[in-house]
């Protein structure tokens, strides 16, 4: 889908009115779900034989294996009970609105039973959202760490104070001015080892990495990377403010901080920052994008989308043995673990 120039009107609605008399019945979801996920016919996920027909109820049987899979089987909405039409209005509410929406307002918005529904929602959104083997940021980057969460925590249930977490920031930084994408990542710690796999991870050899003088970054220049440290205790010496030495990790680190304040009231638990840390990094990536609707395509798009391999996704199991997928989380996948769509049934 990689070429694929959607066109506003055409592939995705271009305003509220537009989106609800697209999207008025789960059929009509179904329908869309179907063209996303196969858009140039139905292949089997089962055997990836390209080749089946229609049969009841929505399924597809494969001409090959004779399997038969529903359009939204391996998605975000499997075996879901909320309905289509639900969930396709929170995905609108989500990358409609700049500031995404708080579970509390989609809550009340869907008039959704209760608050841990919709958090759920909310939290199956945010989960697909770090699309895995997506390019690491290049060019020149900041990066430095900071502090997130922690005492902002409790605004909601009272002064309980949280442990901050100490979370890796990288923005690219264009010329003349300006910032390019950005990635978030909790860090176990500040030191070499951290950082340096931080750096593997999100930033592409060869790009020139700008960091402050913390020994943590010594050696990076080992793993390929044009190291660029600006010395707070020179920027002291100059008279300059050493805080203002990496304005983009800056900005983005206050943007993201505010973010949370504002949009999700601070009532963030530390377990479940990564997955915030994505989203914001996700709205922050396209924040330049003129239509909402096209964000909101994007997020149907990473839903629909198959593990990356379904071979080592659906890794065989004898009858009778439970899931161990459970137990894995829904925060962001670590190194070598393949991003699976798959829960408890809900
Ligand atoms: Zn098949």
């Amino acid at each position: 889908m990689g070429d694929l120039q959607p066109r506003a009107g055409v592939h995705f609605p271009r305003s509220t009115g537009e989106f609800q008399s697209w999207f008025a019945t789960d059929a009509d979801c179904l329908d869309f779900l179907d063209w996303l996920r196969w858009p140039s016919g139905f292949a089997c996920p089962e055997c990836g034989h390209g080749g089946g027909w229609a049969v009841a109820d929505g399924r597809y049987k494969c001409a090959a294996c004779g399997k038969r899979t529903s359009v939204t089987a391996g998605t975000l909405f499997d075996r879901r009970r909320t309905p289509l039409t639900v969930w396709f209005t929170a995905c609108w509410m989500f990358a409609a609105q700049k500031g995404g929406v708080s579970a509390l307002s989609l809550q009340r918005s869907l008039e959704i039973g209760s608050y841990p529904t919709a958090w759920a929602m909310l939290h199956r959104l945010r989960s697909v959202l770090v699309r895995p083997g997506r390019d690491r940021l290049s060019g020149t980057v900041e990066v430095d760490e900071t502090f997130i969460g922690g005492e902002e925590a409790g605004l909601r249930g009272g002064r309980a104070r949280g442990k901050k977490s100490l979370v890796g920031v990288a923005v690219e930084v264009r010329q003349p001015r300006g910032y390019g994408r950005c990635r978030m990542e909790i860090l176990p710690d500040a030191s070499a080892g951290s950082l340096h796999a931080f750096l593997t991870r999100h930033v592409e050899p060869g790009a020139t990495v700008i960091t402050d003088g913390w020994m943590g970054y010594h050696g990076i220049a080992g793993l390929g990377y044009a190291h660029v440290r600006r010395s707070q205790r020179a920027a002291r010496a100059r008279g300059e403010d050493p805080g203002k030495l990496l304005p983009g990790v800056h900005r983005v680190a206050s943007l993201a901080k505010r973010w949370l304040l504002g949009t999700h009231q601070g009532s963030v638990e530390d377990r479940h920052l990564q997955s915030y840390l994505n989203e914001f990094c996700f709205r922050f990536n396209r924040r330049r994008s003129r239509s909402r609707g096209l964000v909101f395509y994007r997020v149907l798009e990473l839903a629909v989308s198959p593990p990356p391999s379904p071979r080592r996704s659906h890794p065989p199991r004898r009858p009778g043995e439970a899931s161990r997928r459970a137990s894995s989380g829904h925060g962001r996948p670590g190194p070598g673990e393949p991003l699976t769509w798959h829960s408890p049934v809900s």
